[in-house]
């Protein structure tokens, strides 16, 4: 890495800092951002890229989310819930695959029990090598705790935005709870998690500061994994429809929801959290399916998250429309995905994957 970039660099990341490299417009100072995030995820994680397979295991959801497909009122959408035996028969797929873990994602659903998810994270974890991260949303402590005693070993938990009066607009209480996701993340850490969490980018409302506020938040809590991706409307939501209108900030303070600024918030949240396991994320290979993934590898991330969700499900589970990778089996993602990573001149992690501490790589 050339010295004097990355001097000046690693002196700009405060918030003002952070910010004018999030509106920097000028080609050859951005191509030293990719350069430096390029090399700093070298030295820190190296060239390997980690798979992660994705089980998108319920759309049911209680929550209200403006953002999100899956959100309660979202009406037309034919909800499944996976059983215990499909969810370990995609385990086992992913091992076939050779992927080192696995991604237990779904809605906030109440019908995911904590003695059902208790008992599938077991059956994992007797019957394969995976490590498990569950990404299932706000849940309880009993219920954090008692799936980490059978063997979870990561929760992903995006908070979205550090904007606490923005996250208010966004994410309507349920009654009787206060949504604190930072809480919860924290609480996760002392229970023995690994913790990840991320933002969306160009969500209405969310300004370059809050932005730069975002990332700073990242290397405060030391965060294991941090996802990033574009904000995608969903036309079955109020962000995705024109009444978005009354979110949008004014238009030189809205960060929009583009490939070029999700990828400046790549690199420099690999500047500011070396260690952080960072996925090339299915929104941005939504945006550019021809190269959004291989971008993101380029520019500081290391891990991907191919679905091995059964293809009668997946787009059941519809986020936000037009996702990536929707009708691909297992199979085909995979051998997709390899081939774009080798392009790379990547290698294919083997193995959980977990995060590299500085004091205790091996
Ligand atoms: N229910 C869990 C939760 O909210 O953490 C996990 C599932 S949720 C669908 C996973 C992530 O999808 C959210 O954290 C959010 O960032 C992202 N997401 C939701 N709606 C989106 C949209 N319209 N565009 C891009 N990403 C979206
Ligand atoms: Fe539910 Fe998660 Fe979507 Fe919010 S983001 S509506 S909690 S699935």
């Amino acid at each position: 890495m050339p010295a004097a970039p990355d001097l000046r660099l690693a002196a700009s990341l405060d918030q003002p800092g952070l910010k004018a490299w999030l509106q920097e417009t000028d080609p050859a100072s951005l191509n030293e951002l990719w350069a430096c995030a390029d090399a700093v995820r070298r030295a820190q994680v190296g060239d390997e890229v980690h798979l992660r397979g994705l089980i998108e295991v319920s759309s049911h959801c209680i929550r209200h989310c403006l953002y999100c497909g899956l959100r309660a009122p979202s009406e037309g959408l034919e909800r499944y819930r996976m059983n215990a035996g499909e969810i370990l028969e995609c385990a086992r797929e992913a091992v076939r695959l050779g992927y080192g873990s696995v991604v237990l994602q779904g809605g906030e659903d109440p019908g995911l029990t904590q003695d059902f998810i208790t008992e599938v994270v077991r059956a994992i974890k007797r019957d394969t090598p995976l490590a498990v991260t569950l990404s299932l949303g706000e849940r309880s402590d009993a219920d954090l705790q008692a799936w980490r005693e059978a063997g979870a070993d990561r929760y992903l938990l995006r908070f979205e935005t550090s904007d606490p009066v923005l996250y208010r607009r966004i994410h309507p209480s349920l009654p009787g709870t206060l949504s604190d996701r930072f809480a919860q993340l924290a609480r996760m850490r002392d229970m023995g998690y690994e913790i990840g969490t991320g933002v969306m980018v160009g969500i209405p409302g969310q300004t370059w500061d809050t932005l730069a506020g975002d990332i700073l938040r990242f290397r405060e809590f030391d965060m294991d994994m941090i996802g990033v991706g574009p904000f995608l409307p969903s036309p079955r939501t109020p962000l995705g429809r024109p009444e978005a209108e009354a979110f949008f900030a004014p238009p030189e303070a809205q960060v929009p929801n583009d490939e070029l600024t999700t990828l400046k918030v790549v690199a420099l949240t690999r500047l500011v959290c070396p260690e952080a396991n960072i996925p090339s994320t299915t929104a941005l290979a939504t945006l550019d399916r021809a190269q959004g993934r291989e971008l993101a590898l380029m520019r500081g991330a290391n891990v991907v998250m191919p679905n091995v969700t059964p293809v009668s499900y997946r787009a059941r589970y519809e986020i936000y429309p037009g996702k990536a990778c929707i009708n691909e089996t297992a199979l085909a993602c995979q051998g997709c995905l390899e081939g774009r990573i080798r392009s790379l001149g990547r290698s294919l992690a083997k193995g959980p994957g977990g995060r590299l501490k500085a004091d205790c790589k091996n």
